[in-house]
């Protein structure tokens, strides 16, 4: 699942300059750091990640920034439910959806072509239109598993 990061920033810089919006080095460095990381990330991550490569951010620009790329639909938003949302690009990967470790956070995604046709049949058989939809599954990663035998078992 990679994503042509450099395709994301330039949408974005196109994006700003349609919309009025000065580019920045700061706003930059946030939209470089959630489009080549291709992970989800936390928006405290997002600016360590900035800061790591030169630019410091402060954390209002960080969130604005990221507003601004959820809207232009260059980045997707997630809450899972931990007290704090993740963001991760938001085109250039297959449709895929999350497992989340509610031990470690960790997320890791699936993907399955089965399972997407499924859910519009699904949503079919109530005459219902989606547009989107999210599928999230909560349980214990692998390293979790291994490191708690307990929780294996169950
Ligand atoms: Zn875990
Ligand atoms: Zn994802």
């Amino acid at each position: 699942m990679t994503v042509d990061g450099q395709a994301l920033l330039d949408a974005f810089r196109r994006h700003l300059s349609s919309h009025n919006l000065p580019v920045t080095q700061q706003r930059l460095a946030v939209a470089e750091a959630v489009f080549l990381s291709g992970a989800h990330l936390s928006a405290e991550e997002i600016a360590a990640r900035a800061a790591a490569r030169g630019t410091a951010v402060g954390t209002a620009t960080v969130y604005r920034t990221l507003d601004l790329l959820v809207k232009s639909g260059l980045a997707r938003e997630h809450d899972f439910g931990d007290g704090f949302k993740r963001y991760e690009p938001g085109s250039g990967k297959q449709p895929h959806e999350h497992c989340i470790c509610s031990s470690c956070g960790a997320v890791t995604e699936f993907s399955n072509d089965r399972l997407e046709r499924m859910i519009a049949l699904l949503a079919e058989e109530v005459e219902f239109r989606p547009h989107h939809h999210r599928l999230e599954v909560y349980g214990l990663c692998r390293s979790c598993q291994q490191s708690n035998p307990l929780a294996r078992a169950r």
